[in-house]
């Protein structure tokens, strides 16, 4: 008979394990109280970026966090009630930015980024969605030509991981990307990369092909879960019990309320972020964008233009304050003058966010049956494949070809 695993949480990470699980022979229970891939998996910018190998701390972050805070249109929002208790993530945050710690995250967000583009076209072969994957550059634009400096070590730690990286000067932006503001006046480009024109489309035929491969979806809450004097899991959920010997937390952003009862203080923070979509915009882009400045990515989706950004911090409960998104009209236009403005969508999604940017993966330790698939931060779209891929790997049991010990539960001890 089949070995069966049970995941919570149907976001992109959950449904590309559930495949890579399907695929390796496991029946799959996935449970989600929402329908797939409409938590932080929904509204994403939809890169896809085998060169994003550079945390969000980087030695010097903690100086411009003053700036960004007292800007109310800056990247970066704090709620100063939830100041108590995001204190103790940002100190680790900033640890985590330290020179000696930084090329060993970088080498371990590559291993996860690499084969992303490819793992995404070959999950997607067949489902009739594989259209929703292009491929593309990534594109960082900047006003002042100096700050596109490759001497910089956002720049040197990819060069050092041979990520493709090519200077463009006004001209050469305005022939890529005519709808750019003239005010461009150097730009990086990451060649070989790929964008989702509609990130919840993948998640939704993904999830379509897990339903066809045999994959059970259930539509409920979990409250918590608990081990079995003997063995596997009892998870308790708004419908009553359900039993599991093998159990996988893919719960974004929630997932450590799961573990907490179970004696795990994980510094798992909700980095929620806003898009707004331009339904009209009246403009096409060719690639991913990203204004360095404003810190705001922009996209052509299905959808029509899609801005995303900001790391807000006011737990994983406080109702979004859609002011962040609206903020995004203006830098729409700073970035695209000639986009149209007047009919949008907001949207607001919790980032899983460690203070090292890296997700928990694979077992967890002490616990028979019990895995982790969770904390992707800004990159969880990009890495979902590949997480799903390693994880049921463990899971089954084999030793996966990357180095796991970066991603251990543990490591925040
Ligand atoms: C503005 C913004 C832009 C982004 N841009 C990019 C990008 O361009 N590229 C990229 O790679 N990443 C990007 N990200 C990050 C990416 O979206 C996330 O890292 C990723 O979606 C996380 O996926 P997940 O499956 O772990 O979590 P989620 O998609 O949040 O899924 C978790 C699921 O678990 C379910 N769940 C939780 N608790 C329970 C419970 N108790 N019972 C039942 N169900 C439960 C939830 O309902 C949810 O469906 C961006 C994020 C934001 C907010």
């Amino acid at each position: 008979m089949a070995e069966r695993a049970t995941i919570i949480g149907a976001g992109i990470v959950g449904i590309c394990t559930a495949i890579s699980l399907l695929e390796k022979g496991f029946e799959v229970l996935l449970i989600d109280r929402d329908r797939p891939a409409e938590g932080a998996s929904h509204g994403n910018a939809g890169v896809i970026s085998p060169g994003s190998c550079v945390p969000q701390s980087m030695p010097g972050t903690w100086r411009s966090i003053p700036k960004w805070l007292l800007d109310p249109e800056g990247p970066v929002a704090l709620s100063w009630k939830y100041l108590p208790k995001f204190l103790p993530w940002a100190l680790r945050f900033f640890a985590a930015g330290n020179e000696e710690r930084v090329p060993a995250i970088s080498d371990a967000m590559q291993a996860l980024n690499r084969p992303n583009v490819d793992l995404y076209r070959q999950m997607l072969d067949g489902t009739g969605h594989e259209h929703l994957i292009v491929d593309s550059m990534y594109v960082h634009v900047f006003r002042n030509p100096v700050d596109a400096d490759f001497k910089k070590l956002a720049w040197t730690l990819r060069e050092e991981r041979g990520v493709p990286l090519e200077l463009a000067e006004a001209h050469e932006i305005r022939e890529i990307e005519p709808a750019l503001s003239p005010d461009f006046k150097a730009a990086v480009l990451m060649k070989g990369q790929a964008r989702a024109t509609d990130p919840r489309g993948v998640g939704k035929a993904l999830a379509e092909k897990a339903n066809r491969m045999g994959a059970v979806f259930k539509r409920v809450g979990v409250h918590h879960i608990q081990p079995n004097p003997k063995e596997g899991w009892t998870i308790h959920t708004d419908d009553g019990e359900l039993q599991a010997e093998t159990l996988v937390i893919a719960a974004g952003a929630w997932s450590a309320r799961l573990l907490a009862p179970l004696g795990y203080s994980l510094p798992l923070e909700a980095e929620r972020g806003y898009h707004l979509v331009f339904t009209d915009p009246g403009v096409t882009l060719n690639n991913s964008i990203t204004d360095a400045e404003a810190k705001i990515a922009a996209s052509s989706m299905a959808a029509g233009v899609r801005c995303a950004g900001t790391a807000e911090f006011a737990g994983l409960d406080a109702p979004p304050d859609y002011r962040r998104a609206r903020v995004f009209k203006r830098l729409a236009r700073n970035l695209i003058p000639h986009i149209k403005t007047d009919q949008s969508v907001e949207w607001m999604g919790s980032r899983p966010s460690f203070p090292d940017s890296l997700p928990c993966l694979g077992k967890i330790p002490g616990e028979v049956g019990l895995f982790c698939a969770f904390g992707h931060g800004h990159n969880g779209f990009m890495m979902a494949p590949n997480t799903g891929r390693v994880v049921a790997e463990v899971v089954a049991g084999a030793l996966p070809n990357i180095d796991m010990e970066p991603y251990r539960v543990n490591r925040f001890r």
